[in-house]
């Protein structure tokens, strides 16, 4: 078995042995590769292992790879934060645009999926941790930004997403997950998200198991499965 294959293999069995920990069901966390910077070969092996969501973190790069993978059964994610004039790049490409950090963003997807004539999904980055450095909406405004947002045409609010603070000890992160699930709870019982909020999209290399034991649904995992990503080029 090659690299790939074998960190994959590692990756499912850590996801599982969380959820496990916690009593969840493994089937209920998606592991999206992240591979930006990535080869379309490095990808295509991924894809070979079931691996078939991949997270991108530019809109150039996500036009460029989904004309490559055309006809395979590959399910696109924008993770990375998104300038307005690139949502018409990607609108029909994507299954879901992580990162919507605020409310022109939010405006200008629900103008294009109703021009397109399509439902967006769409998930609230919130920056949990206050991080001045990142992007999201203020773990304060979480809410009141949810209502906001899920009343704009066309556009359905599937979740939140963060970006932690970078660890090397997956639990230091796991305050953070826990704030995340909170202000999840809180907006499904408020009831500010029109009934769509399913997924808390957080969890990476460096910190995914204590995000699967808080709940994450998606985890975006890049360097567990690709390894190190060239330093020159990642954004
Ligand atoms: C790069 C990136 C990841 C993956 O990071 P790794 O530490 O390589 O797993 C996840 N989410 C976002 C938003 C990213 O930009």
């Amino acid at each position: 078995m090659g690299d790939i294959a074998l960190n994959i293999q590692n990756i499912r069995r850590r996801v599982e042995m969380a959820a496990r920990r916690v009593n969840r069901d493994p089937s209920d966390v998606r592991i999206i590769g992240v591979t930006k910077t990535i080869s379309e070969s490095a990808m295509a092996e991924a894809a070979q292992c079931g691996i078939t969501d991949f997270g991108e973190n530019k809109a150039q790069e996500i036009v460029r790879k989904h004309d490559t993978f055309e006809g395979s059964p590959i399910t696109w994610h924008m993770i990375g934060h998104l300038q307005t004039n690139k949502v018409k790049s990607i609108i029909n490409k994507v299954s879901m645009i992580h990162s919507v950090d605020s409310e022109r963003l939010a405006r200008e997807i629900s103008r294009h999926a109703i021009a397109e004539e399509i439902m967006a999904k769409i998930m609230v980055e919130i920056n949990i941790a206050n991080e001045p450095s990142k992007f999201g909406v203020a773990d304060v405004e979480a809410v009141e930004f949810v209502r906001r947002v899920a009343g704009f045409g066309n556009v359905f609010v599937v979740g939140l997403m963060c970006i932690a603070p970078e660890t090397l000890n997956s639990v230091e992160n796991r305050e953070y997950f826990e704030k995340m699930r909170k202000i999840f709870i809180d907006i499904k019982s408020k009831r500010v998200d029109n009934g769509h909020m399913t997924h808390l999209s957080m969890g990476m290399t460096g910190d995914f198991e204590a995000a699967v034991e808080c709940g994450s649904t998606m985890v975006r995992i890049g360097t567990g499965i690709f390894g190190a990503r060239d330093s020159t080029t990642t954004g």
